[in-house]
């Protein structure tokens, strides 16, 4: 098959000029280039292609640095995997060199050598997304086809290539998920019994790779109904029996919407919201996410553990510490009698403040030492339960509480 025709139709103009003249530039030095990955897919379902991938059976670096100058590039980036970022007629293209992956064990990162471009298709996830297309001039939009993606792709599901699939690769099956529910295809029948089978080998991932798949999973369109997917297919267990389900998950999320929070780690805060108390730390600590988002968990925590009956010092007590951020998102979700308890934190008792400090008590014989903090406290605490006074009325309960000790 030769999709030139479409290269020329689905390609922005400027798009097509630059893969044309990588084409032939690598082609000059001897090397086969070809367009891989979501590019080809994105392209033969003619889908609007947002990344250029290219695959060199070279170094990229090496070769793009003896290019014709007449062609400026812009160097973005280079990484010591022999891959590289530039960017050419204002296009960025990735391009890297084929290799070969072995995977030492389950869940592990892979060992990876240079390779042939058929190598390298056959370490690919999914057969849609192991298709290339040559860019080379003489057999410029020929189609390599090795692992029937093209007709995947006419059938509209997600295959592995090959049984292990999940197990080298865990991180495949969010991969799975959210190719079958961001293109509307289904997940092919053995494809589907071997990822049932090996979800198990999720409990084998780092904490850091479930967040990054997690993060791809969020940043789609439309998130829920992927996340809904993976319900179905009871992924998310595997990682953490306190993981909350579908359709909480989107209740939440919609009623966080309008909270101020930064926006990747919006559905991490959603996540931690929708996770039973006893379960919160757990979940966070197995997921990696950070002294933040663990800050706000225990935050979270102490504004539940809040007794309906509880005096305007113990709120205060109970609060005091706690991120405004973990008030804002409980306010959202929580039972009346709570929210009335966090509204007169924040509108009134976080407002109370001494007018006096640890000075003004040596001033009057105080000795220092931690018997001032005690009585500053204990006058703070009084002004909460029994409304505000002037500094002589702070200094008096001062004088007292000192005679009382
Ligand atoms: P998109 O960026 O639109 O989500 P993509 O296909 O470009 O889709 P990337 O994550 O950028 O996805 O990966 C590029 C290509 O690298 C994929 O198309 C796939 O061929 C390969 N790939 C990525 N991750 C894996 C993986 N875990 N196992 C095997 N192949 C992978």
């Amino acid at each position: 098959m030769n999709i030139e025709n479409l290269l020329e139709k689905t390609l922005t103009k400027p798009q097509y000029e630059a893969i044309k003249i990588l084409g032939g530039q690598f082609h000059k030095k001897g090397t086969r280039a070809f367009l891989v990955g979501g590019t080809i897919r994105d392209l033969l379902l003619e889908r609007e292609v947002s990344d250029i991938d290219i695959i060199v059976e070279a170094d990229p670096w090496n070769l793009i640095h003896k290019f014709d100058p007449k062609y400026p590039l812009d160097m973005i980036s280079n990484s010591q995997f022999n891959t590289c970022k530039i960017k050419i007629l204002d296009q960025a293209v990735d391009l890297a060199m084929a290799r070969k992956e072995i995977y030492p064990a389950s869940g592990a990162l892979p060992v990876v050598t240079s390779a042939s471009i058929e190598d390298d298709l056959g370490r690919r996830d999914f057969s849609i997304n192991a298709l290339a297309a040559c860019i080379n001039p003489p057999n410029w939009g020929e189609v390599l086809d090795l692992y029937r993606g093209l007709e995947d792709l006419q059938l509209k599901h997600v295959r592995i290539l090959h049984a292990g699939s999940f197990k080298d690769d865990p991180t495949r099956i969010f991969r799975c998920i959210r190719y079958s529910g961001r293109l509307g295809f289904s997940v092919e029948g053995d494809t589907k019994t071997q990822l049932l089978n090996d979800s198990t080998y999720l409990a084998q991932l780092s904490g850091v790779r479930i967040t990054n798949e997690l993060a791809k999973v969020f940043s789609e369109k439309n998130a829920n109904s992927i996340f809904d997917l993976m319900d179905q297919f009871k992924v998310l267990g595997h990682i953490h029996s306190g993981f909350p389900k579908e359709p909480e998950f989107s209740e939440r999320k919609s009623l966080l919407e309008n909270i101020r929070i930064p926006t990747p780690e919006f559905v991490f805060y959603v996540l931690i919201s929708l996770i039973e108390p006893n379960q919160r730390l757990d979940l966070i600590k197995r997921l990696d996410l950070g002294n933040k988002l663990s800050k706000f968990g225990t935050d979270l925590n102490r504004i539940e553990r809040l007794e309906v009956n509880s005096s305007r010092s113990e709120i205060f007590k109970q609060l005091t510490e706690v991120s405004e951020i973990a008030i804002s998102v409980a306010e959202s979700y929580a039972p009346r009698e709570l929210r009335s308890s966090l509204e007169l934190f924040v509108n009134e008792l976080k407002t109370i403040s001494l007018c006096i400090g640890g000075e003004d008590l040596m001033a009057i014989g105080i000795p220092q030492g931690p018997k001032i903090g005690d009585i500053l406290s204990k006058i703070l605490t009084y002004m909460i339960d029994s409304g505000p006074q002037p500094k002589s009325g702070q200094i008096r309960m001062a004088k007292k509480f000192f005679s009382d000790f």
